[in-house]
């Protein structure tokens, strides 16, 4: 079979998002189906809504020009603020977008006057992990300015935490957010539809039995694909950790010395050689590099180590068994890796449903 490959299990992925849809449905909150990690698949988006995702979320237009041309009739978000250059095809294709600027707001407004369409507009708060967001104090300044637009439609509110600098979402915090929506709603006369607390980091707090007040949508890809929640790192109870994998193809196996040799200048990434003697070992290479894997985010099989990597090669020492030239190796990816997994046109993408593996 082709390599490398990432094979996705489309069965797992259906399981793991509906089981998170149910358990949010419980407590008042929607799923937003979040798919850039996946470039916007459409049968992947697919499979979220089926499992019961409220809508479609994505950074990237080009993913969401993906899923329309599918024919996907889904609610669709562009979680990333738009492009000022970009309004026109956001417009287009997205009904929502997650908004802190202005100008943008206003530029969609004139967009979506010249093309005789409403777009949805969700602003987002800041709420201390300093990536995007208006501050609290400027919030209602923001919601005045936006219902005053023409195409423009007011949303809700929300906020991102974790992604830059791990503050938690946590109970506090989506007190905050629930405290601004409600003011919002006085100040204004109006009742606000959403409030989308945060990413796959709020599963924490969603499923710990905290009362998540106003909070009724969490926008999720991570946990959703990889079974895991952000924060720490952990598998969430019942879902699937193992919905992708990477597998590659060794190309050099041989007993060599645990150290180099030589006068030392720098290496391709700035990696450090190893310096304890431990004799000879097992070394093999892998036809696969950080072009198409973060080397750091993947989980090698037991008995294997990884030693190093450059652009394509993928260096690893096995002790527990014989590795041949020939030989396949399949890893375990985190988000990092998969992400780049994902992206890389060097990696075959092989999506298995009901045991059938077709390439995508
Ligand atoms: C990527 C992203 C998400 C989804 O994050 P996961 O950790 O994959 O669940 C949600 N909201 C925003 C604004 C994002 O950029």
């Amino acid at each position: 079979m082709t390599a490398p490959r990432l094979e996705i299990d489309l069965d797992k992925i259906h399981d793991n998002a509906s089981l998170l849809v149910r358990r949010l449905a419980d407590r008042g909150v929607s799923v937003t189906g979040v798919t850039k990690a996946i470039l916007g698949s459409p049968e992947i988006a697919k499979m979220f809504l089926r499992a019961g995702v409220s809508g479609i979320g994505d950074s990237r237009i080009e993913n969401m020009e993906l899923i329309r041309r599918a024919d996907i009739p889904a609610s669709m978000t562009l979680v990333r603020s738009p492009m000022l250059s970009d309004l026109r095809r956001v417009v287009t294709l997205a009904d929502a977008s997650l908004n802190t600027e202005k100008d943008v707001i206003q530029g969609l407004s004139r967009a979506g006057r010249e093309m005789q369409r409403a777009h949805g507009v969700v602003l987002m708060v800041e709420l201390g992990d300093l990536r995007e967001g208006i501050m609290p104090a400027d919030i209602e300044d923001a919601v005045g300015e936006t219902l005053r637009l023409p195409n423009i439609s007011f949303k809700g509110i929300g906020a991102n935490l974790a992604c830059r600098s791990g503050v938690a979402p946590d109970a506090q915090k989506m007190s905050q957010l629930s405290s601004l929506a409600d003011s919002i709603e006085t100040t204004f006369g109006i009742t606000i539809e959403l409030v989308t607390g945060g990413n796959s980091a709020n599963l924490q707090w969603a499923l710990s039995g905290a009362n998540v007040e106003r909070i009724n949508d969490l926008r999720l890809g991570e946990s959703i694909l990889l079974g895991c929640e952000p924060l720490h790192r952990k598998p969430i109870d019942g879902l699937h950790t193992d919905a992708f994998s990477l597998t590659a193809e060794v190309i050099e196996s041989k007993s060599k010395p645990s150290l180099p040799w030589g006068d030392f200048a720098q290496s391709a990434f700035g990696d450090r050689p190893p310096t304890v003697d431990r004799g000879r070992v097992q070394q093999s290479i892998l036809a696969i590099g950080r072009q198409d894997a973060d080397p750091d985010g993947l989980q090698p099989p037991p008995g294997v180590e990884i030693l190093a990597a450059s652009s394509d090669h993928l260096i690893l020492e096995s002790r527990a068994r014989g590795v041949a030239v020939g030989d396949e190796m399949t890893f375990q990816l985190n988000y990092s890796a998969l992400v780049r997994a994902m992206t890389s046109p060097f990696v075959a993408k092989f999506l298995n449903v009901g045991g059938v593996a077709v390439r995508s």
